[in-house]
């Protein structure tokens, strides 16, 4: 069983495509945008990374973002 929303962001945290992280915890590259997450596309050249962060999931389209949890909670 994946332990994040579907199988396809499972195996693409496992190739690293997408990184599960917090963004303080970021060290080798910069995020690009401002979305309070722990998921991030990553991409540029290594040791100086484009995070660029998500709020949906890019294959099942769940939100998987802390700010849009904390929005749905606010509800
Ligand atoms: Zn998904």
């Amino acid at each position: 069983m994946p332990t994040v929303c579907c199988e396809q962001l499972d195996a693409a945290l496992d190739r690293a495509a997408v990184v599960k992280t917090a963004a303080n915890r970021i060290d080798d590259g910069r995020i690009i945008n401002e979305i309070y997450t722990e998921f991030f596309v990553r991409g540029g050249p290594e040791g100086r990374y484009d995070y660029l962060g998500i709020n949906y999931c890019p294959f099942c389209g769940r939100a998987i973002s802390l700010g849009l949890w904390a929005a749905e909670k606010k509800k």
